[in-house]
């Protein structure tokens, strides 16, 4: 049996448990490297020690000395702050699974793609935000790059073994999030806690805002975009409450091709662990009978105006991207602290859209201040509100 190694960025999240949850039950299978977290050195030590990780990591480096503490007498290496978090992404390891949340995780996935080995894509604002520049360095290193996303994980196996020039559509399926029902009069009085309650899916904060908000399906069309060279024109949404059916593939002679599953992402993790195997997961199977109904609709782009914005930047392409999504980061932490409504954060990414056009940026250096330069425009608008 092959042992592979395995570095988990994100780890404490929604998407790391999920990892970690699957590797647990294959323990013998793999060998892990390193842990990261942004500031939760407790928890990030106890699954440090659990999964014996040669060095576990806090980005944020006041959490060191308590990371340092949680793990003294351990053979577990620690260490603090950004620059030593992309350091240990760029340990040799054969997957990477990036799932920190935010642009924030651009660097170290950039450092992990590098390394030429595996990466296994969840970090979605990190693709979106660096575009070509991402996908460049993929093809320079050698990486193979795999969708963690559930869509883009559908959308992979449906590809597979296909040729992209006979793609008539791509349809990423979105479950319209727990406002798809609302009026414009509800959604302008939505509260965090509301908008944080996925109906199918059990996520973190910012992506569960996204959710409801859409923009979590804008920003997954540039990520396919990206991801699958058909053409942004090839590329369509349609709301599916059931989120049974994870996204689909039509050819030029009819065929559609989709795949189904649970509402659990450790398939689509386990398919990207696995690939192009598959693996053993404790997810229950789907039993159609029982659901009895899958459901489609059009996207309402008058509630819901992100995936309009994104269809824009997409096809504006170089920075726009980067600063959609950085406009939007602002926009949901703003709304998360009761600071903004929940109509403003679309309203927000639109203004900042309008008000600031960069250059395509032709490095990560450019792109990490292209997102800083419209973090501040996006500050502004909070300031003057
Ligand atoms: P989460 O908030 O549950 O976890 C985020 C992880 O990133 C945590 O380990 C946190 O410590 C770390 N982190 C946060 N800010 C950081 C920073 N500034 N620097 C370094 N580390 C930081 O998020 P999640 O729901 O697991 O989502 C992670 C990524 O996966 C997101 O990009 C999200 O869009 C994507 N994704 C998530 C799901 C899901 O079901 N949760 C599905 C599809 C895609
Ligand atoms: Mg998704």
């Amino acid at each position: 049996m092959t042992v592979r190694s395995i570095s988990i960025l994100g780890a404490t999240g929604s998407i790391g448990a999920s990892t970690l949850d699957l590797i647990r039950r294959e323990r013998d299978k793999w060998r892990v490297v390193a842990l990261t977290a942004h500031s939760q050195a407790d928890e990030l030590a106890r699954l440090a020690l659990e999964f014996s990780a040669e060095i576990a990591v806090v980005a944020d480096e006041s959490c060191l000395p308590e990371l340092r503490n949680a793990l003294a007498g351990s053979q577990v290496e620690v260490a603090g702050g950004a620059t030593a978090l992309t350091q240990a992404a760029g340990r040799g390891v054969d997957i990477t699974v990036a799932a920190i949340v935010g642009c924030a995780g651009l660097e170290p996935t950039m450092a992990a793609i590098e390394q030429g080995g595996t990466v296994a894509l969840a970090n979605k604002e990190a693709l979106v935000s660096a575009g070509e520049v991402m996908i460049a360095a993929v093809h320079r290193s050698g990486a193979t790059l795999l969708p963690v996303d559930s869509e883009h994980n559908a959308i992979f196996q449906c590809l597979h073994g296909h040729d992209v020039a006979d793609v008539r559509w791509i349809t990423l399926t979105a479950s319209g999030g727990p406002f798809r029902d609302w009026s414009m009069a509800q959604l302008a009085a939505a509260t965090p806690k509301q908008a944080v309650k996925h109906p199918n899916w059990d996520m973190g904060a910012k992506i569960s805002v996204d959710s409801a908000t859409m923009m979590n399906k804008g920003l997954e069309l540039i990520e396919a975009f990206h991801l699958f060279p058909v053409g942004l024109e090839r590329l369509r949404i349609i709301v599916h409450p059931q989120s049974v059916v994870h996204s689909m593939v039509e050819y030029r002679d009819g065929s559609t091709l989709a795949q189904l599953g649970p509402s659990d992402m450790r398939v689509p993790i386990a398919s990207a662990l696995a690939w192009p195997l598959r693996m053993d997961t404790p997810c229950a199977p789907l039993d159609l009978a029982d659901i009895g109904e899958l459901t489609f609709r059009a996207t309402d782009e008058v509630r819901f105006p992100a995936t309009r914005l994104a269809r824009q930047a997409a096809q504006a392409g170089g920075a726009m991207p980067a600063v959609l999504n950085a406009a939007n980061e602002v926009a949901v932490a703003a709304f998360l602290a009761g600071k903004i409504s929940f109509v403003r954060i679309a309203a927000m990414a639109d203004e900042v859209l309008g008000r600031y056009a960069p250059a395509a940026p032709t490095s990560l250096a450019e792109v990490m201040a292209v997102d800083a330069r419209a973090r501040l425009h996006a500050q502004d608008l909070l300031e003057l509100a």
